[in-house]
Order: structure tokens, then C-alpha cells, then sequence
């Protein structure tokens, strides 16, 4: 692998190189982004630029130091993660970490911590970590990755050079996975529902998505036809499951957002829900743009509130008598 083959990201990259080809690379970042979107990738891509012996601006791939990075047992790249059965990053792995950085780099280039997730830091450890950062250790470089910065510490984040990172281009990613041996029709239909990130689209098991995205259509076709009853049984049995109900919210809002597309616009061009065309075209002619909207929100409301630990069912439900009461 080198710098070309990475999709996406360029101006990202184009700052991170320029800095380090002016050695002035920041003593702390904070890549933030979708998860999956490549953050990690970048943040490994600029250890291994840095630390290439074959190469300069650039990375071989296959020098010991390139794959000792790959690896992850590069004496001067650690990636920080919380230990395994452990929820959080402990204190005691920031302090460690401290004390590396401060340790003469093994190959003569800079030390580099990556911490992944960065809001998976206890307050202790983002307190101790703040020490770190008002006395950088010289030569060092530290990389805090996070899907949002809710979680957080206004004093961290401050401290840190911000890089944001947007999904990627759908017609890059098909490409991407079309490289990676998936007919191109597939791709596209991966590409579209996996939110412009790479690490999830992997990830997805194709039968899976679409049965489960033909299952939640039609339950919302149930509830516009105002059968209650089977909706209120599927909000019950969507709701016994945290990752379902968050993923089952996820698509509603790509769903409402496609049937307001092609309510307005006519234009399949931007539609998400490639795979469920004839039913959103359906749905759509029959919708109002002030309910689609309407009915957008509350979905992107439920959302979070799902992320807040809100009792699932109520959310759910109440979201469902919104799609009855939208009925026009
Ligand atoms: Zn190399």
C-alpha cells in the first residue's frame, strides 16, 4: 500500500504532509468523522510516511518500519485502544503512554500515539492526557480519533488541531469495492447504503441488508395504511434490541429523505434506498412534502434520543403514531 492508494481524504492528507515537509507537523490532532470513513487509515498512513526507510512524502509498504506499523508492534506507533472485557481507556494506559513519548524514538523519527476511540477516555484519563498535551513531549505526535467530540473535554479538544472527515463520494466507494472483486451493481448498491464509509460497507452481508431493509419498508407501509396492530408489535420487537433499533432509525431517516427526493426532485440520482425504488416511488406520489419533512425530523429526534438511553418503545411508538397520524 502507499498514499495513492488511499480513496478519499486528499485534503486532509495535503495538510498533514505539507506540515510534516515544513517540520511542522502539530504536537496533537483530532480526526473526527463517521466511523469507518478512514480515519484510522490516514493516521496510520502519516506514521508509516514518516517512519518509511525506502521512501520520503511517501510510504513503501513493505520495510520492516511500514510493516511493523501494518503490525502494530512498531516501538515508536501505538495505537491506544481500551484492553480487552474493558469499556474504557484507563488512566493507567495514558500515563504509559506519557512515559513513551518521552522515550528516545527507536528509528529516529517522531513517536506517534494514536488513541481510538478517544471518547472511550474516562474523565481521569482525559484529564491526565491534558497534562500531556500542555507539555508536549518533544518529537511527538498524538492522534485522538472520535466519531463527534461529545464526549469530550472542551480543555482537550481546544488543544487540538481539528481535521473533520466526510463520508466518502458514493461513486468512489463503488469503485473501491468493485477493486476488491464486488460486481459493480452490488458496489453501487453497498457504496449507497453504507453512509460513504468504507469499514462499513466490509463489513455489510448483503442477504442480511435486504431482507431486513424489506422487513422495516413494509412496516412502514403497515402503519400508512393504518394497521396498528402490526406496527405496534413490530415497535415491541424492534425495541428489545438496542443495535437494531438504532440501525432500523438510521434507514428510516435515508428512507424519508429518499421519498422527499423524489417527491421534489423526480431525480433518482441521489436516492439511498437504490434496491426499494418502485416502493419509494409509490410512497412518495402518495405524500405530502410538509409530512415527509415532518416526518424526517422525528425520526433524526428519535435517533439521538435512542443514543440518550430513552425507553426504546415509547420512542419507537410514538415515532409510529407519527406515520399513522402523517396518513394523507
Ligand atoms: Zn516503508
Amino acid at each position: 500500500m502507499a498514499l495513492s492508494e488511499i480513496i478519499g481524504h486528499e485534503k486532509q492528507l495535503a495538510v498533514l504532509l505539507a506540515a510534516l515537509a515544513q517540520q511542522r507537523l502539530h504536537h496533537a490532532y483530532l480526526f473526527v468523522g463517521a466511523e469507518g470513513v478512514g480515519k484510522r487509515t490516514v493516521a496510520l498512513s502519516l506514521a508509516r510516511v514518516i517512519h518509511c526507510s525506502e521512501k520520503s512524502g511517501d510510504f513503501c509498504g513493505q520495510c520492516v518500519n511500514c510493516e511493523r506499523i501494518q503490525d502494530g508492534n512498531h516501538p515508536d506507533v501505538r495505537v491506544i485502544a481500551p484492553l480487552p472485557d474493558k469499556k474504557e481507556i484507563s488512566i493507567l494506559q495514558i500515563r504509559e503512554i506519557e512515559k513513551e513519548l518521552n522515550f528516545r524514538s527507536f528509528s529516529g523519527g517522531k513517536k506517534i500515539a494514536i488513541i481510538d476511540p478517544a471518547t472511550l477516555m474516562n474523565l481521569a484519563s482525559q484529564n491526565a492526557l491534558l497534562k500531556t498535551l500542555e507539555e508536549p513531549p518533544q518529537d511527538s505526535v498524538l492522534i485522538l480519533i472520535a466519531p463527534n467530540v461529545g464526549g469530550l473535554l472542551p480543555t482537550l479538544r481546544s488543544r487540538c488541531l481539528r481535521l473533520s472527515f466526510s463520508p466518502l463520494r458514493r461513486d468512489l466507494l463503488a469503485g473501491f469495492l468493485t477493486t476488491k472483486g464486488m460486481n459493480p451493481e452490488t458496489a453501487n448498491f453497498i457504496a449507497a447504503i453504507s453512509g460513504g464509509s468504507p469499514g462499513a460497507a466490509v463489513n455489510i452481508d448483503i442477504e442480511d441488508a435486504r431482507e431486513r431493509r424489506q422487513f422495516w419498508s413494509g412496516m412502514l407501509s403497515d402503519l400508512k395504511a393504518g394497521r396498528y396492530r402490526t406496527a405496534t408489535e413490530a415497535a415491541e420487537m424492534l425495541a428489545s434490541n438496542k443495535e437494531e433499533t438504532a440501525q432500523f432509525l438510521q434507514w428510516a431517516e435515508t428512507w424519508y429523505r429518499d421519498l422527499l427526493v423524489r417527491r421534489v426532485t423526480q431525480n433518482a440520482g441521489g436516492i439511498v434506498n437504490i434496491d426499494q425504488l418502485e416502493q419509494i416511488e409509490e410512497h412518495a406520489a402518495q405524500s405530502e412534502v410538509e409530512h415527509l419533512l415532518s416526518l424526517l425530523e422525528q425520526t433524526s429526534a428519535a435517533s439521538a434520543q435512542i443514543q440518550r438511553n430513552f425507553n426504546r418503545r415509547m420512542v419507537l411508538e410514538s415515532l409510529f403514531f407519527a406515520v399513522v397520524g402523517a396518513r394523507s
